[in-house]
């Protein structure tokens, strides 16, 4: 059998067991949103490929030198995740949500482009880029309206403003974490879209559903520490060629 007819056969695959299932649950990561025009962290093109995560999006380096940051990191966020829009990834998802099959995203994407797609229930577990907050008086702005002309940019109050997004050495979100939590055992199918599955506790989530009974469906171009363990089966390709196909096939099955 050629390496098509195989992937071929397994998006027939993730189409019966989305036609069988009740709950579904999606994870997704960086990957999901490259195509909308966002760089992952990992990997080829990656972010990291130039900075030092540690270095550059840890909460301590903020602390310290918050316009270094900005100037670095988050300037650049703002450009590209201003412009984004949801691609076939993300439009796929939210098309079965319609279809009545996907009822939560968990995401560790901050750039909200699952609710721009039209999912109603989404679970930022690294909280939103969409906003920035006062760490002074906590008041929010949001980030397409924040003027970068000085760096960093400030509130009325004077504070230096902050994403309203997860720094790497800082704790999820309770209520997101909780959330995801019940999800992930709460689930009979979870689809791990574009996430290498390596940041903690996220990569968790997969866990949780497995040890409760759930299928585990991973869409990801390259395996991860989830293949051949945790998930029942790897479709390789990019999220938007690999969603496309599975819908297509599912509303061939309803
Ligand atoms: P990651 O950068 O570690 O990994 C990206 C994954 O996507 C890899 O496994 C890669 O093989 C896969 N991939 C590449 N092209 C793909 C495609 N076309 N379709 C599907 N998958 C594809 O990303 P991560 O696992 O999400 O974890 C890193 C952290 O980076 C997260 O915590 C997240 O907060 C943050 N992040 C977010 C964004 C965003 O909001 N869009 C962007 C970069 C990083
Ligand atoms: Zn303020």
């Amino acid at each position: 059998m050629t390496i098509e007819m195989k992937k071929q056969n397994l998006i027939k695959q993730a189409a019966t067991d989305l036609a069988a299932a009740d709950y579904v649950v999606a994870l997704t990561g960086a990957g999901i949103s490259i195509a909308s025009g966002i760089p992952p962290f990992r990997g080829k093109g990656g972010l990291w490929e130039r900075f030092d995560p540690m270095e550059i999006a840890h909460i301590d380096a903020f602390m310290q030198d918050p316009a270094r940051v900005w100037d670095i990191l988050v300037r650049e966020m703002k450009g590209v995740i201003d412009r984004a829009r949801p691609n076939d990834g993300h439009l796929g998802l939210a098309r079965l949500e319609q279809l009545g099959k996907l009822k939560t995203v968990i995401t560790q994407n901050i750039d909200g482009l699952h609710q721009a797609a039209g999912n109603s229930d989404v679970i930022e577990f690294h909280g939103s880029f969409a906003w920035q907050r006062c760490m002074d008086c906590g008041k929010k702005y949001e980030t397409r309206k924040v003027d970068i002309s000085q760096i960093p940019p400030r509130c009325d109050c004077g504070g230096i403003l902050r994403p309203d997004a997860v720094f790497f050495g800082e704790m999820i979100p309770t209520e997101a974490l909780l959330r995801s939590r019940q999800a992930a055992a709460a689930c009979d199918l979870m689809l791990v879209v574009g996430t290498s599955a390596v940041v903690q506790p996220a990569a968790l989530m997969p866990v949780i559903a497995k040890d409760s009974g759930a299928r585990v469906v991973e869409i990801n171009p390259e395996k991860t520490p989830l293949t051949g363990e945790i998930s029942d089966y790897l479709i390789m390709g990019g999220a938007g060629e690999v969603m496309n196909r599975i819908v297509e096939k599912l509303e061939q099955m309803l």
